[in-house]
């Protein structure tokens, strides 16, 4: 059996695993820690050998090691042949790929953390059975994924599905983007805590409506604009909020998806939780050697758990009537 070193390597955490080609995490092989708190490359870099190689140690004796999927924070150039990751300020143009080539002697893949959840829940999760969706992520910013026809899309410099700058509100706050008013900063946790004065952990009911608000208004000009009608969102910050933030995100859809084919659009919760990251560092391993499924129909919306995606093709069904 052939398994994908998956990699995630986040601002507070570094986790790794091992992921069949269904897209499971090995049992047991999940290892998760701090990321080091240093301003030199070469120490958080041999943080995570160290951690690769606790869970290599756990590759069962008939199975082997085929690629390594890496999910990490932009920006990154294309192919995550140098990365940047905002939130780990030792990496400025660290060449993460090649420094895993040489370390792990396998085919690596390096991909933007939010673009591999995206897939991770097609592959898995809230999405599974959809071919053309929108995979976000609302935690300290805002990033995402879209999948169209099955395929995850990348754009000239691998940057396709940034939600976090679609203008939600035209004359609104400056973002570090250089523009003004986009979701992320007016709806991420970072644009709460400036606007509110507090954490978004302790956001007020209508900061939440807002939010929820606000994304569901970027959703509704993606879903109008690529002919999609699921969003599907992570992220601590939406995941934390709830139910009112997805209510207020949905009545949002529902007020400015009109169109004949936007107008069963939903926002729903993902659903591999915890999980996600990993499943999508190993969506980005098996992708690179080829060996992804397209995502869609194909795949079958799974059990209860997966009830967003189950609801939205209900809704789906009367058109496809004969
Ligand atoms: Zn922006």
């Amino acid at each position: 059996m052939d398994l994908c070193l998956a990699l995630d390597i986040g601002g507070t955490k570094l986790q790794a695993g091992l992921v069949t080609s269904a897209g499971e995490i090995v049992s047991g092989s999940l290892r998760r820690v701090a990321t080091p708190t240093t301003a030199d490359a070469d120490v958080l870099f041999a943080a995570v050998a160290a951690l690769l190689a606790t869970v290599e140690a756990q590759v069962p004796e008939e199975a082997a090691v085929a690629v390594c999927g890496v999910g990490a924070g932009g920006p990154m150039d294309r192919a995550g042949e140098h990365v940047s990751p905002l939130n780990i300020p030792a990496w400025r143009g660290f060449p993460l790929r090649r420094r895993l080539v040489e370390l792990l002697q396998l085919p690596v893949a390096v991909d933007n953390d939010a673009k591999a959840l995206a897939v991770a829940e097609g592959w898995r999760g809230a999405a599974r059975g959809v071919g053309a969706y929108l995979g976000m992520v609302v935690s300290t910013g805002v990033g995402g994924g879209l999948v169209l026809d099955g395929r995850l899309l990348q754009g000239a410099a691998g940057n396709a599905g940034h939600v976090g700058h679609v203008v939600v509100e035209p004359e609104g706050r400056r973002c570090s983007c250089g523009g003004r008013g986009c979701l992320e900063a007016e709806a991420s946790g970072t644009a709460i805590a400036a606007i509110t004065g507090r954490p978004a952990a302790e956001a007020g009911p209508q900061d939440v409506e807002r939010c929820g608000r606000l994304v569901g208004r970027a959703v509704a000009s993606v879903a109008n604009l690529l002919d999609l009608q699921l969003a599907v969102v992570a992220g601590s910050v939406a995941l934390g909020f709830g139910p009112p933030f997805f209510e207020a995100a949905n009545a949002e859809v529902q007020r400015r998806c009109r169109l004949d084919f936007s107008r069963c659009t939903r926002v729903v919760p993902a659903g591999l939780g915890a999980d996600g990251p990993l499943v999508g560092a190993g969506a980005v391993g098996w992708d690179h050697l080829g060996a992804l499924e397209p995502l869609g129909p194909q795949r079958p919306p799974g059990p209860e758990q997966y009830r967003g995606a189950a609801d939205h093709l209900r809704c789906l069904a009367p058109r496809h009537r004969p």
